[in-house]
């Protein structure tokens, strides 16, 4: 007989297979990513329906099969889903979770941070966002080094400073007129960074942040999302 196995899951992506089949993404509590097939889910009958839909947060059970996992029971706990601007900011973490982790490996870290995060969406922030997007590269190991100048090493004053992505963090004016590589950033987007590090999400949540600093916070971050993934890749 097959082991089924029963762990917490959020699911955030899916698939259509076949006539009535789909493949969800999930990031288990457990097992950590997995993709697992709801057979049948789209038959009007279909128990799975209640527990199994992108954003929701529930306790799954599945079973290995000969060359994938079989979704068998989803009990919905939490959805994920109330409004248009929460889910767009969730497909955004998803993007992240998806890209950027790997494998199927438990990791609490990781599991800890997704649901903290996709609890706080019911404030419709853009900052909870970038707040997992941070601290999820610091669990990976890609925290960029956001105090002192990544090339030559001197503490950072606040002022005509860069963001190199190659090198993993802020330069000074110096190492930029030297070596020519990264983007303008403003000692207030490397305060709002020096935040998320310190997981200060208090202070995050009464932080007024303008646009002009929220456009560089998010060049800066597509920016080195890109370089990981392209890193990664090789
Ligand atoms: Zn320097």
């Amino acid at each position: 007989m097959f082991t089924r196995h029963r762990t917490k899951a959020l699911f955030l992506k899916k698939t259509n297979q076949g006539e009535t089949n789909q493949v969800f993404t999930v990031y288990t509590k457990d097992f950590g990513k997995l993709k697992v097939t709801a057979k049948a889910i789209r038959k009007i009958k279909s128990k799975l329906k209640s527990g199994a839909e992108i954003f929701y947060y529930s306790e799954i059970e599945f079973i290995q099969g000969k060359t994938h996992k079989i979704l068998t029971d989803a009990d919905l706990i939490r959805k994920f889903r109330k409004s248009l601007p929460q889910m767009q900011i969730a497909y955004k973490i998803t993007r992240a979770l998806d890209d950027l982790v790997k494998g199927e490996e438990e990791d609490k870290k990781i599991w800890n941070l997704a649901i903290e995060t996709f609890e706080r969406l019911e404030h419709n922030r853009e900052i909870v966002y970038y707040y997992f997007f941070w601290n999820l590269l610091t669990i990976l190991g890609y925290q960029p080094e956001v105090w002192h100048c990544v090339s030559c090493q001197k503490k950072l004053i606040p002022l005509n400073l860069y963001f190199d992505s190659g090198r993993g963090g802020v330069i000074c004016k110096d190492c930029f007129t030297m070596q020519k590589a990264g983007k303008e950033i403003s000692p207030e987007t490397i305060k709002i960074l020096r935040i998320f590090f310190k997981k200060r999400w208090t202070i995050l949540s009464k932080l007024k942040i303008n646009n002009q600093y929220k456009k560089s916070l998010a060049i800066i971050s597509e920016d080195y999302f890109a370089h990981i993934l392209k890193a990664n890749t090789i």
